[in-house]
């Protein structure tokens, strides 16, 4: 089980990325999955690349569709484990739509977003997740806007998986990771990933600095969903671990009426004769 390839990273040293690749391809050995059993969806980003570093089915989409792509992968294929991935700019800006949508669907997909708070591929912009004040060449002055709160506005729409981790602590991420991967439904991981070449505040000991591990709050419960809410807000969404975890909801496949199982890959294309005209008719 070598989820490894021979591809090597174009990612500049020392970025965040290459400890959530590394997370991924242990967590998918973990759980005993095989590469062809795995696949990876990405968007456009330097973290978007991810789906060309995984020895798995990989998918290198457009900017803020990975999920779209990967929903439709889960249903045509509800035996291959999927996992869309992305940046921060690509999931909570463009793709924002996608997002809250596939949280509420509760489609059984994995999705890693590598949060570094700004755009790296186009050199250094502001994204969704910058804080006020945050200068970069769009805002020279000083970002005005509030930060996006990712994890809050997750519970908010009905997210039955929220959880968020750090590039530095690879064995919490890999362990949250199988985890998503296990959980029957959406599960949303947002990983605090530094860009070392833009972002010279968010920095590894910045986050090292601000970050609240919720294993050290005494008698968290990620099944709480009110002290999930009020715990990301007493420490501004920085928090790591599983958040919140819902294991009651179905998934969306498991609701679909007439769905079958077997996913539309295993399914007959035959369709009778009356069938097809039945159908033709009603677009006449
Ligand atoms: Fe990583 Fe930033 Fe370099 Fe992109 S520009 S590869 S996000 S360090």
């Amino acid at each position: 089980k070598d989820f490894r390839n021979k591809v090597k990273p174009n990612w500049c040293p020392g970025c965040g990325d290459f400890s959530v690749q590394a997370a991924i391809q242990r967590a998918s050995a973990n759980v005993g999955l095989e590469p062809e059993d795995l696949a990876v969806v990405s968007g456009i980003g330097c973290s978007g690349r991810i789906s060309g570093y995984i020895n798995a089915y990989g998918f290198h989409g457009i900017h803020g569709r990975a999920l779209p792509i990967a929903q439709g992968v889960k249903m045509a294929n509800r035996e291959l484990t999927v996992i869309a991935s992305g940046g921060d700019g690509d999931g909570f800006a463009i793709g924002m739509g996608h997002t809250v949508h596939a949280i509420r669907r509760n489609i059984d997909v994995t999705y890693i977003v590598m949060d570094n708070q700004i755009y790296g591929l186009t050199k250094g912009q502001t994204s969704p997740r910058s804080e006020v004040g945050f200068k970069t060449k769009s805002t020279p002055g000083g970002s005005i806007e509030s930060a996006l709160g990712v994890m809050e506005l997750a519970l908010t729409a009905g997210g039955t998986f929220v959880a968020q981790s750090f590039s530095s602590d690879l064995k919490g991420l890999t362990a949250l990771i199988e985890q998503g991967i296990q959980h029957k439904g959406f599960s949303l991981i947002n990983v605090y990933s530094p860009c070392v070449t833009f972002n010279k505040i968010n920095t590894y000991d910045w986050f090292k600095e601000n970050i609240t591990e919720l294993s050290s709050i005494e008698g968290y419960d990620p099944s709480n969903r009110m002290m999930a809410m009020q715990t990301l807000m007493e420490h501004n969404g920085l928090v790591t671990g599983l958040i919140y975890q819902n294991t009651e909801k179905k998934s969306y496949e498991d609701m679909v009426p007439g769905f079958k199982p077997e996913g539309l890959v295993n399914q007959s294309l035959e369709i009778s004769e009356d069938h097809f005209s039945k159908l033709c008719s009603e677009f006449m």
